[in-house]
């Protein structure tokens, strides 16, 4: 690999389909100079090809979109934490997030909850997750959003980390439901709040590693809720 990747949690955005997508989308230029690149990355590496394809077609498709997004300070403040370097965190509003050149232009195409562009470095995390990380004490968001939103922060920041495992999407997810309090904490929770979080965090990451078998961690060992309740 040339250090040229892109990794998504929550979707099926590193799978095949979502490569035919971007694939069919360029044009036969594009589509050639993609082919190539393609052939000698997927020698080596079956699984690196796919999420390859995907940094080739944002590179190849999103040349000429105009951007507008946030980049909250407490957000980037946390990846940079478990980045362990400087972290950039863009929160699009929600018609950027659909119009990304990464998911597509067919009807309804399936999206992950976030990513790292591994070409330019930054982390790109749905809306409604990064309002939920955000505002991680709000009662008036839902647990779900709250909780999601760090664990998807939490994972895509281990993409940013340089380590062995940047690119394997099981030992990043293992890392980020492992340091899932840890996040939420660092967001503004107390750990009576984190406690209370962890549970829509754990839904979030059984969903992820049961839909998507390349992001469960076999001997991953996941934080235990505790039941709030004394004595
Ligand atoms: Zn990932």
């Amino acid at each position: 690999m040339n250090g040229v990747q892109y990794a998504a949690s929550g979707g099926d955005a590193s799978g095949s389909k979502a490569r035919s997508r971007l694939l069919s989308l360029n044009s036969p230029r594009g589509k050639e100079t993609l082919r190539r690149l393609l052939t000698s990355a997927c020698r080596s590496r079956a699984v690196g090809c796919a999420v390859l394809a995907l940094a080739l077609g944002v590179a190849l498709l999103g040349a000429s979109q105009a951007s507008a997004y946030d980049r909250p300070p407490l957000l980037e403040r946390v990846a940079s934490y478990f980045a362990m370097r400087p972290a950039e965190v863009r929160c699009p509003s929600l018609e950027e997030w659909i119009r990304d050149p990464i998911w597509g232009t067919t009807p309804n195409p399936s999206r992950a909850w976030g990513y790292t562009d591994m070409i330019n470095e930054h982390i790109v995390v749905h809306p409604a997750l990064c309002a939920g990380a955000v505002a991680l004490s709000d009662p008036a968001l839902p647990l779900w959003q709250r909780a999601t939103g760090t664990l998807v922060l939490v994972h895509e920041a281990y993409h940013l980390r340089r380590w062995k495992w940047r690119r394997n999407e099981a030992k990043v997810e293992c890392q980020a439901i492992r340091h899932f309090i840890v996040g939420a904490e660092m967001l503004g929770a107390t750990p009576e709040l984190a406690n209370e979080l962890l549970p829509s965090a754990l839904a979030a990451h059984a969903r992820m590693v049961t839909l998507f078998p390349e992001y469960r961690e076999r001997h991953c060992k996941l934080p235990l809720w505790k039941l709030p309740i004394t004595p």
